[in-house]
Parts: structure tokens; C-alpha cells; sequence
């Protein structure tokens, strides 16, 4: 009998959650970072040997963000499962080097759907569905699932949007349940401005005193406040910050405008952000944060040795966030090649015959984005004509790739109108068109071809020596393909298919012969590249830039 005891009592213990969970809320305004701060921390605690994930949790209604449009909401980015995501999961990626999943982002209109779903198939049992428990109920469950098992020694939840928004109330009052519930196993950060009035010449702690009393409101106390501020926080404001603020002076960390998101772990681990968490969740802090590869790291992304110009073409190129992972892969990409990539952002809708030399006649490289649609396709094809036959290295992605067949199959095969059937369903020449199994497809959200799928390359391709492998594995987000009609005049013609889906054999990679570098990809190799693997398209890309821009200073 005691025996039995001892082991149902280790058998328990083994299987108890020991995970901890450590949320991030915002006040005062939006946009200060919390996506980095998350990652920073969650860096710094890997650096240290622990697990960690990040979670996001949006308070809005779309079941996901891969209906919105990239004005409201930045880029849509596409983990392994081919979930479609918040922007921020490219941040937590490309910091912890680790896949994200489904599990890492959910929506207020997620919950809803589970909820009701729920309700419908009579789960409840009768009972009135209401906000709480069962919308908060649902929301800790989803928050709970990334530590089953053990999985990880932190889930960092981070809550989209600003404390006191209506719509994030039931996530507060989840947390304020969870800390209940759970004790020293949960951290809450909360991320505010500190602004600096320069009449005054003052930084102000007012905003944050209430930001702070609406989560106490709320019935949340702050644990840590992570202060964003412009100027360094003296002992004064640090004291007066937490007196007011309920929190001792070492729980607030000062977040100071910086010229890089990679410098943000470096100063978060000064700041003792990792520490503090630690402390407060009773766990060890024997060892320091390691983190001498992403020293490495942002000493060549601040010192250079030379620079390259690259033109991204696009039609959002006034909104930074709806290229982001692209943008980040560059930036990965020229640090591996000890470069300052010196992005132009070209707006494929104001490319014309006349101004093309003007807009891209100063660039070593020129990349055409992906998207969706009409608008700006043409300017798009004259700038892929450009790099083709001004020999400047190409590459395309997605629409970029698809935008490559239609240029050569009009202006080197001669198939006048050649297009997508995206834009001219009726076109001769449907060299891009609608892959068999979305022709049935009548719905919008998340019934794309999405997540990763394997590709087989070509050996004696150019791609197979930059990848070094037989078989890849790249996320995707489209609904139309190459033409396989046409891939025998295509071959022919000089445009090699070098990278094939094993399974249903359509074209994942084109190669343009007789030319340095000319690579258009159906896939998106943007949301796979991190600080710890740049990705290999990226990095070959950019030498080639550079090996082009050397070419034009010696001839
Ligand atoms: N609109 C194209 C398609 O659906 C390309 C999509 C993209 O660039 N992500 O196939």
C-alpha cells in the first residue's frame, strides 16, 4: 500500500504542469514593441537554457489575419501548419530560431467560433453561454495548451492591443483568473510610454501611473513594467515610477529607443528583464544569458564592409510592415555577407517605360514581391523585363515568380496577352493559372495552398548549389501555379523548372539560363529565414548583388 502510494505520487507529479506563464500587456498607446519584447525575453531565457514559446492573442474578430488587407495589418505571415498569423510570430521565429504553429496565434473571433461550435453540439448542457466563464474559460484553455506536457519551462503570451480597450477586457480578466489560479507560476509584464516633453524637458510618468490602475481596475496587478522611453530613466523616475506603480525598483526596466530589434536582448539582459522573471517565478538563474553568436550577429549588422543597393518592388512600398519577413531576410541575409543591404522601395504601380532607367538603374538587385490582384502586375513585368535583360540579378517571389513566366512568355516567346487568369481569366495564354483543387474552393479564409510542402531540385541547377540538398521543405500562401502546358517551350526557350513538388508535380522554382542570377520561387523562403540560419536564396542573392554592383565599378 505505501509503495503504491509513493508511485501514484510520482506518477502525478510527473505529469503536473510546471510550466510557466508570462504575460505581456501594453498601455498608453499601441506600437511599442511588445512582439520584441516577448522575443527579446524569450530569447534571453533560451540563452539561458530554458524552453520557451511565444503566444499571441488578438482581440480582433477575423478568425485570422489572412482576410485582412496589408494596409490594416502588416504582413500575413504562414507558419509550418499553414496557419495564417500575426506579423509578430515572424519576430519570435526569426529571434528563437524555433517553428511557431496555430497554437501561437489566436483571435477573439477563434474563441467565439469554438465557443459556439461548442453551444451548438450542446456541450454546455443547457446553460447560459456567456463572456465568463466560457469565452475566458476557452482562452485560458488556449493559453494552457502550449504548456501541456511540459513542452516548455515559459509560454510568453502577448495580448495585441491596449489595456482599456473594450475588447481585450476578457483577456485581462483571463489573466487575473490564471494568476489566481496559479500563483508564482504567472509573471505579468506590462509594457508602457514614458513620454519626454520637450518644453518641459521631463520625461512623464503620468500615463503609466494610470495605464497601471486600469489593470489594477481590472483587478490585475503588473509585475514588471517595461518602460518605453527616448531618454535614459534616472533613480528618481525609476522610484517614483514604482512607488506609484505598486512594483519594486528593480521590476522596472527601461526599454530605450534603439536602431536595430536585434540590439533589444542585449538590452533587456542589462535591464535584468530575465532575471526579474526568474526571481518571480521561483525559478534558478545560475547560469548567465549566452548570447555570443548574436553579438556576432549585430557587430556585422552594424559594421559592414560593403554596401549594396536592392530595389524591392511592391505595391504596399509605403508600409514597412507588409514585407517584413522579406525585409528581415535581407537584413540577415547582407549581415552573412558582412553587407548593408540599402533597400529601395519601388512602387510597382508608378514603373513606366520612360522612368524605369531612373527608378532602377542604380540597383544591383532587384526582388518583385508577392501579392494579390491587378494592381501594379504591369509595372511588376516591366521591372522583371529589366532585370532580364539588363542582366541584374532577379529574384522573385510568389506573384514575383508568376510575374517572371508571364514577362518571358510575352516578350521571349511571343505569346502576346500571356498572363495569370488571377488578372485575365480569358487570356490566351493562361501560362499561370488556378490550381486543380482551388477551383472548387468558394470561401476565403485559410483555403489557400498554406504551410510548408517538399520540393524536389533539380541537380546541375543553380538552386541545388545554393541549397545543397535534393529535397526542401518551404511554406507557401497561393492559389495559382505554373502551367505545366507550357513547360516544354518554356525549357526549351531557356526558363528551366528546377524545383518540382514530388507529389503533385507542380513547379516550385524557375531558373533563367544565361543569366548571373534569375530565380523566381513559388513558395516564400521569407518566413524561414532567422538570425541563427539565414536563408540560403537570401544570402546567394545578395552576393550576387554585390558581385554585380563590383562588376559596374570596373567596367
Ligand atoms: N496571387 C497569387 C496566387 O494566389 C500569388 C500569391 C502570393 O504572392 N502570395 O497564386
Amino acid at each position: 500500500m505505501y509503495f503504491f502510494k509513493t508511485f501514484t505520487f510520482i506518477n502525478m507529479s510527473a505529469v503536473e504542469s510546471k510550466t510557466k506563464y508570462i504575460f505581456v500587456t501594453g498601455g498608453v498607446t499601441s506600437s511599442l514593441g511588445k512582439g520584441i519584447i516577448s522575443a527579446s525575453l524569450a530569447k534571453l531565457l533560451q540563452a539561458r537554457g530554458y524552453s520557451a514559446t511565444i503566444q499571441k492573442l488578438d482581440p480582433y474578430i477575423n478568425i485570422d489575419p489572412g482576410t485582412l488587407n496589408p494596409y490594416e495589418h502588416g504582413e500575413c505571415y504562414v507558419t509550418e501548419d499553414g496557419a495564417e498569423t500575426d506579423l509578430d510570430l515572424g519576430h519570435y521565429e526569426r529571434f528563437l530560431n524555433v517553428p511557431t504553429s496555430q497554437a501561437n496565434n489566436v483571435t477573439t473571433g477563434r474563441i467565439y467560433q469554438s465557443v459556439i461550435n461548442k453551444e451548438r453540439q450542446g456541450d454546455y448542457l443547457g446553460e447560459t453561454v456567456q463572456v465568463i466563464p466560457h469565452i475566458t474559460d476557452e482562452i485560458k484553455h488556449c493559453i494552457k495548451l502550449l504548456g501541456e506536457d511540459n513542452r516548455f519551462d515559459f509560454v510568453i503570451t502577448e495580448i495585441g492591443g491596449t489595456v482599456g480597450d473594450i475588447e481585450s477586457l476578457p483577456y485581462v480578466e483571463a489573466i487575473r483568473q490564471l494568476k489566481w489560479e496559479l500563483g508564482n507560476r504567472c509573471v505579468v509584464i506590462h509594457l508602457t510610454l514614458i513620454p519626454y516633453l520637450a518644453a518641459a524637458k521631463e520625461l512623464k510618468t503620468k500615463p503609466t501611473q494610470h495605464s497601471v490602475k486600469t489593470m489594477q481596475e481590472y483587478g490585475v496587478q503588473p509585475d514588471i513594467l517595461v518602460c518605453r522611453t527616448e531618454k535614459h530613466l534616472n533613480e528618481g523616475i525609476r522610484t517614483k515610477i514604482a512607488l506609484f506603480c505598486n512594483v519594486s525598483t528593480a521590476a522596472v526596466i527601461e526599454s530605450i529607443d534603439t536602431d536595430s530589434i536585434y540590439r533589444v536582448p542585449l538590452l533587456m539582459r542589462e535591464e535584468k528583464l530575465d532575471l526579474q522573471v526568474l526571481k518571480k517565478t521561483k525559478m534558478s538563474a545560475n547560469c548567465s544569458a549566452e548570447l555570443s553568436s548574436w553579438e556576432v550577429f549585430l557587430n556585422r549588422l552594424q559594421n559592414p564592409v560593403h554596401t549594396v543597393k536592392i530595389a524591392l518592388v511592391g505595391k504596399y512600398v509605403e508600409l514597412m510592415d507588409a514585407y517584413k519577413s522579406i525585409i528581415e531576410s535581407l537584413i540577415h541575409a547582407g549581415t552573412s555577407n558582412e553587407c548593408k543591404v540599402d533597400l529601395k522601395m519601388v512602387h510597382s504601380e508608378h514603373i513606366t517605360n520612360t522612368n524605369i532607367q531612373t527608378l532602377l538603374g542604380d540597383v544591383s538587385g532587384i526582388l518583385v514581391a508577392p501579392g494579390f490582384g491587378e494592381r501594379g502586375i504591369e509595372g511588376k513585368i516591366s521591372a522583371i523585363q529589366y532585370a532580364r535583360v539588363n542582366k541584374i540579378p532577379f529574384f522573385g517571389i510568389c506573384l514575383g515568380m508568376q510575374c517572371a513566366t508571364i514577362e518571358f512568355a510575352r516578350n521571349v516567346l511571343g505569346m502576346d496577352n500571356a498572363h495569370s487568369t488571377e488578372v485575365l481569366p480569358k487570356t490566351p495564354h493562361p501560362v499561370i493559372d488556378i490550381m486543380e483543387e482551388q477551383k472548387k474552393v468558394s470561401k476565403k479564409g485559410g483555403t489557400m495552398r498554406l504551410g510548408a510542402y517538399e520540393c524536389k531540385i533539380e541537380s546541375n541547377s543553380k538552386v541545388s548549389a545554393i541549397y545543397n540538398k535534393d529535397f526542401i521543405s518551404e511554406r507557401h500562401r497561393h492559389r495559382f501555379e505554373f502551367n505545366n502546358n507550357y513547360l516544354e517551350i518554356f525549357e526549351k526557350n531557356g526558363m528551366h523548372a528546377v524545383g518540382f513538388n514530388p507529389d503533385s508535380n507542380l513547379v516550385e522554382i524557375i531558373e533563367l539560363q544565361n543569366h548571373p542570377w534569375f530565380v523566381g520561387v513559388q513558395f516564400h523562403p521569407e518566413y524561414k529565414s532567422t538570425v541563427a540560419s539565414p536563408h540560403p536564396l537570401f544570402v546567394d542573392f545578395v552576393k550576387s548583388a554585390m558581385e554585380y554592383s563590383q562588376k559596374e565599378i570596373n567596367d
